[in-house]
């Protein structure tokens, strides 16, 4: 990589960013595409947030994606909001304009584009969303944006899903969702549920846990989507496979809403000829080699 006076900088600010995937993306993406581009993580500390934008926008820095625990509170630091991540709350992706930054999200897009190259889609499907946590919230959208039936957003903590459905209620009035306790999912009627699991619950060290212990919600669940990628199978991957499910999990995720932040900061497209390298070298990071 040649890194010279005309060399763009873009980042990825949160705390922590250690292990972050991201300059797999688009470092490798910059150099496939000939981009005189380097992406870099920044740690901000708490408390610097404000600082760091500003900061960014002065060293005319490109764009920046943002990472937990700032996703919500970036927005007060943009000069623009694009009206899907207002409506979401959160933004993952900051793209340079006139005087600062625009806020994105990318996630939900990211997660769209994933399902689509998977061949799963949401579509008047009945959707267990599993979670009601900053990423449900987003998932949510993402299901009533595109047609889904039903949602039905259970959570341990139920009031947080009833939060999500009084919001969504309001903003997409037409919306079939529903809230329910994470431990009354056995009291649904529905035949069939694409189910997307968006808790924490499973994440890397604790990989033998499940949100949804083994029961007949199982055989009723035809595909099965987990946003934790590491470990790269979940065990609610593996309940779902095992009562005979197809599974994925959220590094295509990962994978997309980066190449999405890529395209709006370099206005170009990414093809899929390109998007299935980068998928390797991010498993090969992750020691994964199948
Ligand atoms: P968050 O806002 O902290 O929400 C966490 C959720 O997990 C809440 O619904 C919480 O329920 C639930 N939960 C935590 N511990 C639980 C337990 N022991 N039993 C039942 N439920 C439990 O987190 P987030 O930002 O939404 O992220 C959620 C997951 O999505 C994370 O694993 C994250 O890594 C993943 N993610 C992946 C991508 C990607 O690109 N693939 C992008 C974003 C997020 P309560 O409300 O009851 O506490």
């Amino acid at each position: 990589m040649k890194i010279d006076g005309k060399t763009r900088t873009c980042g990825l600010i949160g705390n922590p960013v250690e292990h972050t995937l991201s300059p797999v993306i688009h470092n490798n993406l910059a150099q496939m595409s000939g981009t005189n581009l380097v992406y870099v993580p920044f740690l901000v500390q708490e408390g610097g947030l404000a600082e760091a934008v500003k900061g960014a926008y002065q060293l005319n820095i490109l764009g920046m994606n943002v990472t937990v625990p700032y996703k919500s509170d970036v927005i007060p630091y943009l000069k623009e909001i694009d009206a899907l991540a207002e409506n979401i709350g959160a933004v993952n992706t900051l793209v340079r304009c006139e005087g600062g930054y625009k806020g994105y999200n990318t996630d939900m897009s990211g997660l769209f584009r994933a399902m689509q190259t998977e061949g799963i889609h949401i579509k008047d499907e009945n959707v267990l969303l599993l979670g009601a946590g900053g990423a449900a919230r987003a998932v949510a959208y993402l299901c009533a944006s595109a047609g889904a039936k039903k949602i039905i957003v259970c959570n341990r903590t139920v009031e947080k899903a009833q939060e999500i459905v009084r919001e969504m209620k309001i903003q997409m009035e037409e919306t079939d969702i529903v809230a329910l306790a994470l431990s009354d999912v056995g009291t649904l009627a529905e035949e069939s549920f694409l189910a997307v699991q968006c808790t924490s619950v499973g994440l890397y060290p604790n990989v033998e846990d499940v949100v949804l212990a083994d029961g007949e919600i199982y055989d009723r669940i035809h595909t099965g989507v987990d946003l934790i990628y590491r470990p790269y199978e979940t065990q609610f991957m593996k309940l779902v496979k095992a009562h005979g499910g197809k599974t994925m999990n959220g590094l295509k995720m990962l994978l997309y809403q980066g190449i999405i932040a890529y395209e709006l900061w370099n206005q170009c497209d990414v093809t899929e000829e390109q998007a299935e390298p980068l998928l390797q070298k991010m498993k090969e990071e992750m020691g994964i080699y199948e």
